[in-house]
């Protein structure tokens, strides 16, 4: 028994989190010292840490905690291109509360259910209220996206629309008055980001490099470039800004939308010789896919609007920044 960890309780909560596995790749789930997985191929493999009152508020619904802390992994493994096949689960709670817990498992499993993903194992101790996920990916031999492919003449493309989940986030702030009409959906975005799994796996044969949104676009393609040795162009004007975006265009300008983050969608670049491919696929991609700009050979990136050079207000969400 760990530190800090009371058994009766948390037996209590395994049985919020003991499911029979889905994928017969697993042979052994929760339960015993360790899982076991009968895998061939390759194994994408990411995690992420969501912490009460840096990641999300104190107070949030458990649903949504449970529902995000998932989906931000598994935005990861889209931007490899991994098809999401398990996960693991370390939670901090401060107690044991049941409804919490049936709350929180009922959010994790709402969005496992929906990608096929089965949780395999993890830890519950008793701490600041907090959840770490360990998502793991499988891919073809010898495949996966990375942030380092892209090459100068490739284009580049963004998946949905972004700086939705930042009005959210403002609008809960009470900096940003959102029109009541959009106010459900710009919410549902910041609390529950619908990661672009099916997308990432129909780029894994087309795209040069991907990586998901989630420090915002000016930050994220500003790694994908360097991490490829190249730079980009990007017309402002190309963005995909929803209507409730462009309903606060006034009052957000191009900085929710460039240097919020928390998006979670997809930004990749594509060959030229593969546009003809991919356009073929885009019925594939129901969430809308946008060509915003251009791979250019000189490092930086560079951002236009309306033929006029411009500077994102902020690099990104940086949470110790
Ligand atoms: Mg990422």
């Amino acid at each position: 028994m760990k530190p800090g960890r009371r058994m009766d309780e948390f037996t209590l909560i395994d049985h919020f989190f003991e499911r029979a596995p889905r994928n017969p790749q697993v042979a052994l789930s929760v339960g015993d010292d360790a899982a076991l997985l009968d895998i061939s191929g390759r194994l994408a493999v990411t995690t992420d840490t969501l912490l009460a009152g840096v990641h999300f508020p104190h107070g949030a619904r458990a649903f949504d905690v449970g529902y995000k802390a998932l989906a931000v992994n598994l935005s990861d493994l889209a931007a490899m291109g991994a098809r999401p096949r398990f996960f693991l689960l370390n939670l901090s709670v401060p107690a044991a509360t049941e409804a919490w817990l049936a709350d929180f498992s009922a959010g994790l499993f709402a969005l496992a259910d929906v990608h096929g993903v089965d949780l395999i194992g993890g830890d519950t101790v008793r701490g600041p209220l907090g959840v770490t996920i360990t998502a793991l990916g499988e891919l073809p031999p010898g495949t996966g996206l990375t942030r380092g492919g892209a090459q100068a003449g490739d284009r580049i493309y963004v998946t949905g629309h972004l700086g939705e989940a930042a009005l959210g986030f403002s609008h809960r702030q009470g900096r940003l008055d959102v029109p009541p009409g959009f106010r459900e959906d710009i919410l549902a975005r910041l609390d529950r980001p619908v990661p672009r799994c099916r997308e990432g796996m129909a780029l894994l044969p087309l795209a040069s490099a991907a990586i998901d949104i989630s420090d915002g676009l000016a930050a994220d393609l500003a790694h994908m470039m360097e991490a490829s040795g190249t730079g980009a162009e990007i017309d402002l004007g190309r963005l995909p800004l929803s209507a409730a975006y462009a309903a606060c265009f006034a009052a957000a300008g191009w900085d929710l939308a460039l240097a919020f983050g928390d998006d979670y969608e997809l930004c990749f670049t594509l060959p030229r010789q593969r546009v003809g491919a991919f356009e073929a696929l885009r019925p594939a991609f129901a969430c809308g896919v946008h060509h915003i700009g251009d791979v250019v050979a000189t490092p930086g990136v560079r951002w236009s609007d309306k033929g006029e050079p411009y500077e994102p207000a902020r690099r990104g969400f940086n949470h110790f920044g």
